[in-house]
């Protein structure tokens, strides 16, 4: 088993935490066997939704509210969190190897280097802003591997690879990228229409979010006049109903910097293993075709949705028209990055 992790997909990023964001910290943290007494000892109190093998996630207030730690943007448990906490914005997969890939979602990524994608090519340089969270991955990935994870995530990819081989349907996840790297075709979708928007009337806790500087954090779900955009309380409810928009029908104009950012966006993404594990468990699942078949079908909805959300979120802040911007994709690709990387995949995220 491999167990040195590929930073590759960390090269050429910078970060910077944003005071005042805290959209990281409305979730539910998991926590490890290991790290549960010195949170029980921080607060006896803690609310732990228990899992299999010892691990446990962090209840989350009710109503769309931000993990119980947080108080006024503050995380209660700073020296004890979860490692999720302590490696975000970066994120583990693992299946055939251990790879570390970022979340887009979070503003204090710089996205300006996604353009740098467009052809598929890696950036070296891991930026040294990163260095705490690179630590906490590597402990991460030492816990793991002493308590068996990875190699159960590695028998689960094993095993997708023998049932698939038997049909004569498997392709490895370097062949999926050989075949997709570098068509156009897959960057540019007909059809933005495509998937619903989350309609949570009860569950505020399963809304999509993001930051928007001037409105804070921002979660979105389906509106009988459209796609309605609020604010939620750290303690749980909702703030504000900031607007509803008509959501657009028809991929929009983009400028030529916008064309680069979206597809380095969508090449990152293909790099990413989780998207080809993604591939894999709906295959496993009962889905027809080829790997390679399914993650192009999912660039394609990735690109929509990250189209829909540009124009959306441009919508709700400036209202100006005309071509999107590569600033507005970025917006789009914020909104939608923490989404996809939730779906289920063959493998084990950290
Ligand atoms: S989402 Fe990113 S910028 Fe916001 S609080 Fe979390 S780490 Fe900081
Ligand atoms: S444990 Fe702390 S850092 Fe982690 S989600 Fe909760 S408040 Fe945020």
């Amino acid at each position: 088993m491999v167990l040195v992790p590929d930073l590759r997909l960390v090269g050429g990023f910078r970060f910077r935490c944003l005071p005042g964001c805290g959209l990281c910290c409305f979730t539910t943290p998991a926590v490890a066997p290991s790290e549960r007494p010195r949170l029980i000892q921080i607060d006896p109190e803690v609310p732990l939704v228990e899992g299999s093998g010892g691990w446990a996630t962090i209840a989350s207030r009710p109503e769309g509210g931000a993990c119980h730690f947080l108080q006024d943007q503050r995380c209660g448990c700073h020296a004890a969190r979860p490692s999720t906490c302590a490696e975000f914005p970066l994120t583990v997969h693992v299946s055939e190897r251990v790879q570390v890939a970022v979340v887009l979602t979070c503003p204090g990524v710089d996205l300006s280097g996604l353009a740098h994608w467009a052809d598929g090519t890696y950036r070296q340089d891991l930026h040294n802003s990163l260095t705490s969270e690179l630590e906490a991955v590597a402990l991460e990935i030492a816990r793991a591997e002493a308590g068996g994870e990875l190699r159960s995530a590695n028998a689960q990819r094993r095993k997708v690879e023998r049932r698939l081989a038997s049909t004569g349907r498997w392709q490895s996840e370097e062949q999926v990228r050989r075949l997709l790297r570098g068509r156009t075709s897959i960057l540019i979708p007909s059809d933005i229409d495509a998937g619903a928007y989350p309609d949570a009337e009860d569950e505020l806790e399963a809304l999509p979010m993001f930051f928007e500087p001037t409105k804070g954090r921002v979660a979105w779900r389906a509106h009988p006049a459209g796609v309605e955009f609020l604010t939620l309380r750290e303690s749980g409810g909702i703030e504000s109903h900031l607007e509803v928009l008509d959501p657009p029908r028809r991929p929009p104009e983009l400028l030529s910097s916008a064309k680069a950012s979206l597809a380095g966006y969508l090449h990152y993404v293909l790099e990413r293993d989780s998207t080809i594990g993604v591939a894999y468990y709906r295959l496993l699942g009962g889905a027809p075709g080829l790997p390679s078949e399914l993650v192009a079908q999912d660039l394609r909805f990735v690109a929509g949705q990250v189209l829909r959300m540009a124009t959306l979120r441009r919508a709700l802040v400036s209202g100006r028209r005309g071509a999107l911007t590569a600033s507005d994709i970025e917006n789009g690709i914020r909104a939608t990055d923490m989404d996809i990387l939730d779906r289920p995949t063959v493998g084990l995220r950290l």
